[in-house]
């Protein structure tokens, strides 16, 4: 018996890096997978069902079930088409993986609006094309479900060069935590990963070089946690964030300090009263 036996699943960008090795580990798993993906270049030029088809491919070679989608996720359409997709080959679904994703660096003084424009569309806005259909197809079906989305450090932590990518994953962590809250009445799970890869996102990045630090990057390291996330392991976990790479899990939480309350003058506060208090506030 699989953990995940007679579920569906679909993820995004499941073509190569995590998203395909999340998509062999649902379906090793016992679930059957929506493998899609455009088939562009890391910075989203071009397209083709290759990626997708090998994926499927080597999932149909191991023994388990799944079918290609070729959509865009950064369109309504995509959206649709990714959802109508799973329901022809599966009749349903069950759990959903946002993972599609590309990179277009360029530091804040230099950043246009094509590239802003573009990064937006792929991760936040197409979190939002894929999820809004299959979140209301689960709720139609009544039997829950389980929504896994990628978001990273960069937005939840900060990282140069990556105003644009850091703004739209910061804001996948955001309509996550909303997300849980709607969803709860109908079982519908909402959490986020913030995962670290060597994949041909990270390939350039010097902390990646390193020998010592290749083998601990594996991008099939990430996937358990989404093997987890989506099964019935974790049917009390929502509206969280996890950070996941080199082997460590931890919850990426979003704080609020004590704070100090003004109690005269209505709540008031004079800004030279905020400097004299700034140390308690933050602390
Ligand atoms: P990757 O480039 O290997 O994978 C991204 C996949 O998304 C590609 O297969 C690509 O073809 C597909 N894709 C891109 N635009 C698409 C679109 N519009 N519609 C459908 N598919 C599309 O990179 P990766 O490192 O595997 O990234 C996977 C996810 O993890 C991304 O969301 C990325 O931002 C996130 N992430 C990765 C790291 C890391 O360390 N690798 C860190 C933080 C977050």
């Amino acid at each position: 018996m699989g953990l995940l036996d007679g579920k569906v699943a679909v993820v995004t960008g499941s073509g190569g890096g995590i998203g395909r090795e999340h998509a062999l580990a649902l379906a090793k798993n016992g679930a059957k997978v929506l493998v899609n993906d455009l088939g562009g270049t890391r910075d989203g030029a071009g397209g083709g069902s290759a990626m997708a088809d090998q994926v499927v491919k080597e999932i149909q070679e191991a023994g388990g079930e799944a079918a290609p989608n070729y959509d865009n996720v950064a369109t309504m359409e995509g959206g649709q088409g990714i959802l109508q997709s799973a329901l022809d080959a599966f009749g349903k679904v069950d759990i959903l993986v946002n993972n599609a994703g590309i990179l277009r660096d360029k530091t804040f003084s230099k950043m246009t609006e094509d590239l802003w424009d573009s990064v937006v569309a792929v991760h936040l806005k197409g979190a939002f094309c894929v999820t809004q259909p299959i979140f209301n197809h689960m709720k139609e079906r009544g039997e829950g479900g389980s929504i896994i989305s990628t978001s990273s450090t960069s937005g939840l932590e900060g990282n140069f060069g990556q105003t644009n990518y850091g703004a739209a994953k910061a804001g996948i962590a955001g309509l996550t935590r909303c997300l849980a809250i709607e969803g709860l009445k109908a079982g519908i799970r909402a959490n986020a990963i913030a995962p670290v890869a060597l994949t041909r996102m990270t390939e350039d990045l010097a902390m990646f070089q390193k020998d010592e630090m290749k083998d601990r990057m594996d991008p099939g390291l990430v996937s358990p946690l989404i093997v987890y996330l989506a099964s019935d392991l974790s049917k009390e976990i929502t509206k969280k964030t996890f950070f996941i790479g080199a082997g460590t899990i931890s919850e990426m939480r979003m704080t609020r300090t004590k704070g100090v309350t003004k109690t005269d003058n209505g709540g008031l506060w004079e800004p030279d009263e905020i400097a004299g208090k700034i140390d308690e506030i933050l602390a």
